[in-house]
């Protein structure tokens, strides 16, 4: 093998960003790990502040009283605050609750993960026998925090018909996990997304009359329906709740129940035993329609370009949305300015977003807005400021001013599309 020292600049990005999930981590990894102790050289044990303690998942700084240092030496933020969770683990299930999340985007929704609080409550009702929380995941996804979000089991179903809008081959494939296992309750979220389509579609192949629209179960102290719990759901044009036992099939809503926070679980991967069945399919899908990106919701958005204090040149933001493609956010200050609409607005107290790609103009990063774009692939920053928050976060910074960046932005892209016509 070769000696020569090959550079990583990914890992070096990582290092300099301490705002990186994995920064501590990587640095250990470089020996550059910050020592929390050191003996001084009058003999005396000197300790670093700025090396105890871990980032909480709100973004704080966390100090662990407990004698057990998280995050310091290596662990990275992420990583250290996952692992101080207590992990759970259910050897042998006395059921199964299966989960199919909507996964848009790829990545657990904020829904979905209400939805496995729900299946949570299900599972761990009864100490004496628990269930276990199968997650089914229909497709490809790139979602790794399962074992966070609750999930005792994983069961990935991969075939290239399941890609796409497929629901008789999805609900073909639902249909030989109900074969091979039989759990005791089938959630999905009852959600434009994918899950109130295959849910409902679910709940006829198997012949179960579904509760949809569920917004709360409890124990059924009258005993009624056998599955001892009920439910209440939205009914009559969400003019009135309805109760009644709790079925298999259940669709529900977001804000159902809390989503896992406290645990850690073990996400033991399942493996289907017989292939998936080949589904005579009379659906042919013509892949996606070109749709207006302004009308898009944030969350579902693979494109964002978010406007914050720093634009002054508005009509130029909403041009160059329009001419890139990209659906509008912003930030809290855009918001309460008046600029941008209320639902636009990203962060912890607006939309979490999931993007491929997030280009902040003019957004600082502050703490709030930086935990809405946690889960976003790629960011880019457009700012004057080359030491805010924002650039350190970012995979590409651009230092200038918003308005000009985005001018020169446009006119690259007009350039290219006439050189396109041109060649055509
Ligand atoms: C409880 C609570 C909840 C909050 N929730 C949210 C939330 O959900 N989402 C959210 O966004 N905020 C939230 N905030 C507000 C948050 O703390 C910040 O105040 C806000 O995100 C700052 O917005 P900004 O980056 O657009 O503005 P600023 O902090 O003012 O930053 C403007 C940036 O623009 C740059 N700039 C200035 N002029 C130019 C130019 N001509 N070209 C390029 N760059 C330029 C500056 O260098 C600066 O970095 C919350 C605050 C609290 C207290």
């Amino acid at each position: 093998m070769s000696e020569i020292k090959r550079r990583d600049p990914r890992t070096e990005w990582i290092a300099r960003n301490r705002l990186h999930p994995q920064h501590l981590e990587v640095l250990a990894e470089l020996g550059q790990g910050v020592a929390s102790e050191w003996m001084g050289s009058a003999g005396i044990v000197r300790r670093n502040p700025h090396a105890v303690g871990f980032m909480g998942p709100n973004g704080i700084k966390r100090i662990d009283r407990s004698g057990v240092q998280q995050g310091a030496g290596g662990g990275g933020a992420a990583k250290s605050t996952a692992q101080s969770k207590p992990l759970v683990e259910i050897e042998a299930p006395a059921f199964l609750v299966a989960v199919v999340p909507d996964l848009s985007g790829g990545r657990l929704s904020s829904h979905d993960r209400d939805l496995l609080g729900l299946a949570r409550q299900l599972a761990d009702a009864d100490p004496e026998r628990r269930g276990a929380v199968m997650a089914v995941v229909v497709g490809a996804h790139k979602e790794d925090s399962y074992a966070d979000a609750g999930v005792d089991r994983l069961l990935h179903l991969e075939s290239p018909e399941l890609d796409g809008y497929a629901p008789e081959a999805r609900v073909g494939a639902l249909v030989a996990v109900e074969e091979a296992w039989e759990p005791r309750h089938w959630l999905l979220p009852d959600s434009k997304l994918g899950g109130a389509d295959l849910g409902r579609r679910l709940a006829v192949r198997l012949g179960e009359r579904p509760a949809t629209g569920v917004w709360q179960i409890e124990a059924d102290a009258r005993g009624e329906g056998g599955s001892g719990w009920r439910c209440t759901a939205r009914g009559a044009a969400n003019t009135l709740d309805i109760q009644r036992p709790l079925p298999r099939v259940v669709l529900a809503l977001a804000e159902c129940a809390e989503p896992v926070s406290e645990t850690r679980h073990a996400a033991q991967p399942l493996v289907l035993a017989q292939p998936l069945p080949a589904q005579l399919s009379r659906i042919e899908d013509l892949g996606p329609v070109a749709v207006d990106p302004a009308g898009v919701a944030l969350a579902e958005a693979e494109f964002i370009l978010s406007a914050g204090n720093g634009v002054r040149d508005w009509d130029g933001f909403h041009r160059a949305a329009k001419m890139l493609g990209a659906t509008e956010g912003a930030s809290r200050v855009a918001v309460d300015d008046g600029f941008m609409p209320r639902d636009r607005q990203v962060g912890a107290t607006g939309i979490w977003v999931t993007a491929r790609v997030y280009v902040a103009v003019g957004i600082s990063g502050a703490i709030q807005h930086l935990q809405g774009i946690q889960s976003c692939d790629k960011v880019v920053a457009i700012n004057m400021d080359s030491g805010c928050d924002m650039i350190k976060r970012a995979d590409l910074a651009v230092i200038g001013d918003s308005a000009q960046v985005l001018e020169a932005l446009v006119a690259l892209v007009e350039q290219e599309r006439e050189e396109k016509r041109h060649a055509a």
